[in-house]
């Protein structure tokens, strides 16, 4: 399997640090709004990713932050005369909402900054004993030019940033030594959250908290750090200085980025005012659409929003679900095979491989997903009435099994929860009782199609799966 490696700017063999064992980081929101549909790309992807990684044997030890301690999230708690802690702890809710209804799965650990202050400090700790960093009126700044690699994942030309900074007049930081140095730690200000330390009662820089927590929970070496890829510079740049000066071990071998959902041609973003929720497209359509929207493209390819692409993944997700619900009424009424149906399951089993063929050239949703439309035209010519349960069930496994690495919820017929049968039965009930016949009969057949039987009794209505 091949990954981009941003690192190097090429595609790698992946080799993981430790047989059969993924360590990967993914960096998370910051926590003070709903997520937008540009934060959701990294979330889909990388969680495909992911299960990818499983499909293929693998243990994977995936760990994602919620940002819960940064200017906008005390900015958001002042304006609505809350703690920071309530804006973070509502929006961290919301967010794992948003998670499940996109079908991401939750992370192996999903910790928070401000849960690991103490990690924090002892890693500056370090960093200011080996010479990497240093205290200027409380506020702790990490050495740019104490790290020579400093620069190596973005490849960006320093003495030019720096030059370019220095004509910046950063306010408040005009003590650093250097313009491209970094803040650790900062004293606090009225009204902010803050932690006791040796320099300053303050709190922690962004960059900090993912290096801490991916030591913590992956250890000093981990195979895969991932994000958007507005966080190669300055965000990565600068986990990679504190990481590798605090351990002198190389920190991530491969770091994925994803690239911008744009709209109209502009990244997609709160600051721009140009964004869509999750929240908003879920009221419109159902999130497995945006997430098949999302992965039919290429993660390192910019992907403009636009209504017509979504109608046209709300259609490719329903030519997906027609062919699963016909393969499952199919499989109700198959049995012995009738002729020789070798080649056909040969030749549906070879869609495994060619969907593999896609993923392991990193991450190839886009070309994976058209694998998957091939195999939806194969259920729909060679699978009919006169197939065999095997050959049935093969196609459905295999349907099942692909839709279900990429995160798609395809077989919708055992999706239908408890709770919508038990509305839809009461609307039946309200219909009937309005005379509306009709209606009440649409229920019924509605329902049975979806494999539930009702039966008006003396008690009431009863329902079961058939
Ligand atoms: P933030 O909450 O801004 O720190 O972003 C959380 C994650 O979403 C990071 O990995 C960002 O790179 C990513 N992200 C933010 N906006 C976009 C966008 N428009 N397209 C793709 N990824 C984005
Ligand atoms: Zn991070």
């Amino acid at each position: 399997m091949k990954i981009f490696n941003t690192m190097t700017r090429r595609k790698e063999e992946f080799v993981p640090i430790e047989p059969g064992k993924v360590r990967m980081y993914v960096c998370g929101p910051t926590v003070y709004n709903l997520i937008h549909i540009g934060n959701a790309r990294p979330m889909i992807v990388f969680d495909t990713f992911r299960r990818y990684l499983e499909h293929k044997g693998y243990e994977v030890n995936y760990v994602s932050n919620f940002t819960d301690v940064d200017d906008k999230i005390i900015k958001a708690s002042v304006e609505e005369g809350v703690t920071s802690d309530e804006i973070a702890e509502r929006y961290i809710a919301e967010c794992k909402k948003d998670m499940e209804g996109m079908n991401v799965r939750p992370a192996t650990v999903h910790p928070r900054a401000t849960q690991e202050i103490d990690g924090m400090i002892n890693m500056i700790g370090t960093l200011i004993d080996k010479g990497h960093a240093y205290v200027k009126n409380g506020t702790v700044y990490f050495a740019t030019r104490s790290f020579a690699q400093y620069g190596k994942l973005s490849g960006k030309n320093l003495d030019e940033l720096r030059s370019g900074f220095r004509n910046l007049k950063v306010s408040g930081e005009e003590e650093k030594a250097d313009p491209l140095d970094f803040v650790l730690w900062k004293p606090r200000k009225e009204g902010e959250p803050a932690w006791g330390s040796p320099w300053s009662e303050g709190r922690p820089g962004w960059h900090i908290e993912c290096s801490v927590m991916s030591k913590r929970y992956l250890g000093e070496e981990i195979d895969i750090h991932a994000g958007g890829e507005d966080l190669i510079f300055p965000h990565h740049e600068n986990e990679i200085a504190q990481s590798e000066c605090t351990s002198d071990k190389r920190f991530a071998r491969y770091w994925m980025h994803n690239a911008f959902l744009n709209i109209d041609g502009t990244k997609m973003s709160k600051s721009l005012g140009n964004f869509f929720t999750v929240r908003d497209i879920a009221a419109k359509y159902d999130l497995q659409v945006l997430r098949l929207f999302m992965l039919s493209a290429h993660y390192r390819s910019p992907l403009n929003f636009s209504a017509e692409l979504m109608e046209s993944a709300r259609s490719s997700l329903e030519r997906i679900r027609r062919a699963a619900s016909r393969l499952t009424d199919l499989a109700a009424a198959a049995g012995e095979a009738k002729e020789d149906e070798s080649a056909k399951i040969e030749a549906a089993k070879a869609f495994v491989d060619r969907f593999d063929e896609k993923m392991d050239d990193d991450n190839n949703t886009a070309d994976a997903l058209s694998v998957v439309f091939d195999l939806v035209r194969f259920a729909n010519t060679e699978v009919n009435e006169t197939s065999s349960k095997e050959l049935v069930d093969t196609v459905t496994d295999i349907l099942r099994e692909l839709t279900d690495i990429l995160g798609l919820i395809v077989f919708v017929k055992e999706e239908l929860l408890d709770a919508d049968i038990e509305a839809l039965i009461a609307e039946r009930q309200a219909a009937r009782k309005a005379r509306n016949f009709a209606r009440a009969d649409e229920i019924r057949n509605e329902l049975k199609e979806k494999g539930i039987e009702l039966m008006d009794t003396r008690e009431g209505v009863k329902w079961k799966r058939i």
